[in-house]
């Protein structure tokens, strides 16, 4: 499984409600018909997930690809 999002990208995030800091953690997103699991930055404390707009954007394009390549 690819891994979308580097320690280094995030690693200078904080979490909005807690300012706590973030770990990698493997997350189902959800697209069109289908689920798959990623690793996506969370909050330590509330779990809240991290999704930059411009990443998730990228990343349906990937996951589009790797189905139209089946
Ligand atoms: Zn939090």
């Amino acid at each position: 499984m690819a891994q979308y999002v580097k320690n280094e990208e995030f690693a200078e995030w904080r979490c909005d409600k807690c300012n706590c800091e973030l770990e990698l953690k493997k997350v189902v997103v959800s697209y069109l018909e289908g689920s798959f699991p990623v690793d996506l930055p969370v909050c330590k404390k509330c779990g809240q997930v991290f999704i930059p707009e411009s990443l998730a954007i990228h990343k349906m394009l990937e996951i589009e690809q790797q189905m139209e390549d089946k």
